[in-house]
């Protein structure tokens, strides 16, 4: 069986974009309409096989089935090869004029089939309302009672720095989507998932235009054949939004950044599927004394001259309380020194970090006679210059 050739239907080039096919179409359309050659048997199936090319090109997948394989069909790929079209509704596709709007270009002509326009509507705009009314309901599927998993939920928490490291327990107010227990999540009233009377089930009306019939898909159930009646609390979603606690527990160590994940905190799904979760990411707020990285905690230190020049031992704070560290002789500003495991308890791995002291040599404050005449001995003993290594450089 010789395929039809789209393309040349509409003449147009095999790589015609959707805009030259869309105007080739309109052209033809307006040539081969029936109301327009009433009578002419050619004309009507030329109108006919310009409405089949112009269905399947205007429509991507359908378009690349056809480019693929040479023709498209509803029933999907040769072979078996696909569920392409799965789901087709009862008497297949619904191909046909009905409900085309032919007003703008038979005007004058005495047609009383089309809707009469505003004169502020164009042509191309009709155009457009016919395809997205006409062309959308046959692609439309009936709406199937699909579940689908709820949506993921994303909060930012800040937390002080004290209830990162020990850990602590948040309440957070978050809106989520919750199942409608008025309908138990289906999104239909009780007891209302009733035949649709318009089309007796069957999901599809017929129309006459003249002397010809035309399968339209129903209106009224939207091809579903049974009229639902929508779920008053939630309006058919079988979802409501609301506000709700959550009590949230936060480990001890928690970073900067941390993803905590609480199951089945997010979205409630549709039709029984299982709920989103709630992400809550932490922020933590600074300390002014201790710094965290990672699980380590690194503060700055003061130390005079003279303890670091002869070496002693002096307290430091942790965040465990105070802690004894020993400043060798000799200490250099800049110097770290590491107290193990004096760092935050990492809830993961068990393990603690450790605490990094770095020095910071004060100079001394000197005011009284005293002072200077001793600092003036010890420069006499040390009169080497401090700046020999750095002229070295320059
Ligand atoms: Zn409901
Ligand atoms: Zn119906």
């Amino acid at each position: 069986m010789a395929q039809n050739d789209y393309y040349k239907t509409l003449g147009v080039d095999k790589g015609a974009d959707v805009d030259e096919i869309r105007k080739a179409y309109r052209r033809l359309a307006r040539k081969h309409h029936p109301d327009l050659n009433p009578g002419d048997k050619a004309s009507e199936d030329r109108f006919k096989q310009v409405q089949e090319a112009y269905d399947v090109l205007s429509d991507p997948k359908k378009k690349q089935m056809y480019d693929q394989v040479g023709f498209y069909s509803e029933n999907g790929m040769p072979g078996g090869a696909g569920g392409y079209g799965a789901g087709n509704r009862p008497g297949g596709p619904n191909m046909g004029f009905g409900g085309f709007d032919f007003s703008d270009f038979a005007k004058g002509a005495g047609s009383g089939s089309g809707r009469p326009r505003g004169p502020e509507a164009g042509e191309s705009a009709n155009f457009q309302d016919i395809f997205s009314q006409w062309f959308g309901r046959q692609q439309h599927e009936p709406q199937e009672a699909r579940p689908e998993k709820g949506s993921d939920l994303e909060y930012g928490l800040s937390i002080d720095f004290w209830q990162a490291i020990r850990g602590t327990q948040v309440r957070l107010k978050i809106n989520r989507q919750e199942v409608c227990t008025t309908c138990g999540g289906s999104g239909a009233r009780a007891g209302a998932n009733t035949v649709c009377p318009e089309c007796n089930g069957s999901g599809n009306v017929t129309q006459m235009a003249g002397a010809m019939r035309f399968s339209l898909t129903c209106p009224r159930c939207e091809g579903t054949g049974r009229l639902t009646n929508r779920c008053g609390t939630c309006h058919g979603d079988g979802r409501i939004s609301h506000s709700e606690t959550v009590e949230v527990r936060i480990p001890p160590g928690a970073q900067q950044g941390s993803r905590l994940r609480v199951a089945g905190k997010g979205n409630a799904g549709t039709h029984g599927a299982p709920a989103g979760d709630l992400y809550i990411t932490v922020r933590v707020e600074p300390h002014p004394l201790f710094k965290r990285e990672g699980d380590d905690i690194e503060i700055e230190v003061p130390v005079r001259i003279d303890e670091a020049g002869l070496g002693t031992k002096i307290e430091v704070p942790t965040i465990d309380g105070r802690a004894l560290l020993k400043i060798p002789q000799g200490t250099k500003n800049g110097q770290k020194f590491r107290l193990r495991e004096k760092g935050v308890q990492n809830s993961r791995s068990g393990t603690r970090g450790d605490q990094i002291v770095e020095v910071v040599l004060e100079a001394p404050v000197v005011q009284d006679e005293r002072t200077k005449e001793l600092l003036r001995e010890y420069a006499e003993l040390h009169p080497e210059d401090p700046r020999t290594e750095i002229w070295n450089k320059v």
